[in-house]
């Protein structure tokens, strides 16, 4: 297959004006547009064409979203074979074909033994009206209100919804370190950071006078996305399990952003072998349209009717783009192919920042890849600490990667981290290409520093 899929040439003129309006009527709070003054008019797998008439390769893939790439054919006729069936595409939570095949498919996924005892709950449609959710299943189940969660983790942005509407109860959260090898809180990463991050939890959760109440629940990334690509230790995962289910604790893996092969294994808790007992998902899972569900285990069903109500929980289309692309990534091994695609990449990447010492670090699971940019000549705190980040410098490789047609999307900490998440359907082909053109984004950035 050709680098940039074949996509009808798009007429140039509307380009200026629509990005012109935007800025004009949009609110100051736009993100990605404002980083990637593009567009998109057409789009087909990796590819995006934007109304300049310019070809992109587009390794952002929705925020991840995208697990088959932009308009995967398989994605189109589901959503097609519902637009000609008539069914109707607004059923608030009642029951369809479309629904119960979408629950099937999703079931036939879940991790360990979930599925035997799992009941799903059709949330709003973002990622993170499924963390709301979870929040509120679990203070509702244990009757407590702490719950613990991560430095650097990122969940979305409703968090304050519930504390602003009638009959909240306060938004509650201890923070724990979660484990990383290049900026480690103890200065030592690896599994040694890890073991020592297990135990701290471990003592928050055992000293009676550690100032953190019992907790509702413990909320996790199994890789941190927006973080800045941190893969959580395989053991370190494995002794939150143990911690929680030793303390009553439900455990809450958010795999919306990890989910549905993105990190090499279908769900990325599956690579420490955790079967959490509340599963958030969004994203991919409806097949580039929005959805997003929790699925947990029964134990934790203790709702009544309407606790968790929404109007937009029956989004039919989403359900049949969600069924189609999970079968697709299971019929295809897309996971294996991530977790493949993705090593070779790291490597490719890893051996490109030996030239450069202002990239500090590449890490990465599958296909969510990250490069930490740094300033090699800033003060250290000591002198075995990694240098300070540098945002400037991975804005000016986003910069240097749009002009050659690659889109790439900033995160960590310190908007740092320059983060690649391609469709798992990315062709071996189309990968140098990326790789080629990040390089060159890097070489020019290089040329341009003070020296
Ligand atoms: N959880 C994680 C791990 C995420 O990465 C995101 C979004 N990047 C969210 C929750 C929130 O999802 P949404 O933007 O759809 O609300």
């Amino acid at each position: 297959m050709a680098v940039t899929e074949s996509v009808p040439a798009a007429p140039t003129t509307t380009h200026e004006g629509v990005l012109r309006r935007q800025s004009a009527r949009e609110s100051a709070a736009r993100t990605y547009a404002r980083s990637l003054p593009i567009v998109p008019v057409r789009a087909r797998g990796l590819t995006i064409e934007g109304a300049d008439g310019r070809r992109y390769l587009d390794c952002l893939s929705g925020a991840g979203t995208l697990a088959l790439g932009h308009n995967h054919p398989v994605v189109l006729d589901a959503i097609r074979t519902v637009l000609d069936s008539e069914a109707p595409l607004h059923v608030l939570d009642l029951a369809t074909p479309v629904k119960d095949a979408f629950v099937t498919e999703l079931f036939r996924s879940l991790p360990g033994d979930l599925a035997s005892r799992a009941r799903v709950q059709f949330c709003g449609p973002a990622g993170t009206d499924a963390v709301e959710a979870a929040l509120k299943l679990v203070r509702r189940a244990t009757g407590r209100q702490t719950v613990l969660t991560f430095t650097g983790a990122y969940h979305g942005m409703s968090a304050g919804a519930l504390d602003v509407s009638g009959g909240a109860t306060e938004m509650r959260a201890a923070r724990l370190p979660y484990p990383q090898d290049y900026r480690c809180p103890f200065g030592i990463g690896g599994e040694s950071g890890a073991t020592l991050a297990s135990r701290l939890a471990e003592s928050y959760l055992t000293d009676p006078k550690s100032g953190i109440p019992d907790p509702a629940g413990m909320i996790l990334e199994p890789v941190q996305g927006e973080g800045g690509v941190h893969p959580a230790p395989d053991s370190w995962l494995r002794r939150m399990r143990e911690l929680t289910r030793e303390h009553g604790i439900p455990l809450i893996a958010d795999e919306v952003q990890t989910g549905v092969g993105r990190t090499g294994a279908f769900w990325a808790v599956e690579h420490s072998g955790v079967v959490p007992d509340v599963m958030v998902l969004s994203k991919a899972i409806g097949g580039s349209l929005p959805l997003a569900v929790i699925v947990y285990h029964e134990d934790l069903d203790v709702w009544e009717p309407g606790a968790h109500a929404g109007t937009f929980r029956g989004n039919q289309l989403a359900m049949a783009a969600g069924t189609a692309t999970l079968a697709y990534v299971r019929e295809h091994g897309l996971a294996r192919r991530a977790a493949d695609l993705g090593a070779r990449m790291l490597g490719h990447l890893r051996a490109l920042a030996v030239a450069y010492p202002w990239v500090g670090d590449v890490r990465g699971r599958g296909l969510m890849l990250g490069v930490e940019l740094v300033d090699p000549d800033g003060a250290r705190s000591e002198p075995s600490a990694p240098p300070p980040a540098a945002p400037l410098r991975a804005a000016a490789v986003r910069r240097e990667c749009l002009r050659r047609g690659l889109i790439v999307e900033l995160g960590g900490r310190h908007s740092a981290v320059v983060r690649l998440l391609p469709p798992l359907t990315i062709t071996d082909e189309q990968a140098s290409a990326v790789l080629d053109r990040f390089a060159e984004a890097l070489a020019a950035v290089h040329r341009d520093l003070p020296v």
